[in-house]
């Protein structure tokens, strides 16, 4: 049974990508990893189409039965698109991974969603760090 995994290029948190992979049991997951991750399947015209058109591929060529959704806060990709990110953060993290699991629910529906948040915190230290991945239901 295939998984995909679709979140953020950013490298920061490429460590913790591979520890998630590895407490749900994909850790040979394929990575679809793009700027902002599922943010690019909440985008409107052609750049929607070419990010379903590889979710699609993916799912048809390595019979994905499991795709993990994952993003994170501080995220530059999401500020960029939405001009500044708050302390809201997390609820329209929430609501855009829920918003694509929906989508590909209903055009696969034999295949799991899951989706994730990556935390970012103040480490006790006065420094940040992303923490372990959230599950979002
Ligand atoms: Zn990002």
């Amino acid at each position: 049974m295939g998984a995909l995994l679709i979140s953020c290029s950013d490298g920061r948190i490429a460590a913790e990508l591979t520890r998630l992979q590895k407490r749900v049991h994909a850790e040979d997951a394929d990575r679809m990893l793009v700027p902002g991750g599922p943010l690019v399947l909440t985008a409107t015209g052609a750049e929607r189409r070419v990010a379903l058109d590889s979710v699609k591929s993916l799912i048809d060529a390595q019979n994905i039965k499991q795709v993990l959704l994952v993003s994170h806060q501080d995220c530059w990709a999401y500020e960029r698109a939405l001009g500044g990110l708050g302390f809201d953060q997390q609820e329209i993290l929430a609501r855009d991974l829920r918003r694509v699991r929906t989508l590909l629910e209903n055009q696969y529906p034999g295949v799991e969603v899951y989706c994730f948040v990556i935390p970012w915190r103040e480490n006790g230290t006065g420094s940040a760090a992303f923490g372990e991945a959230e599950r979002v239901d």
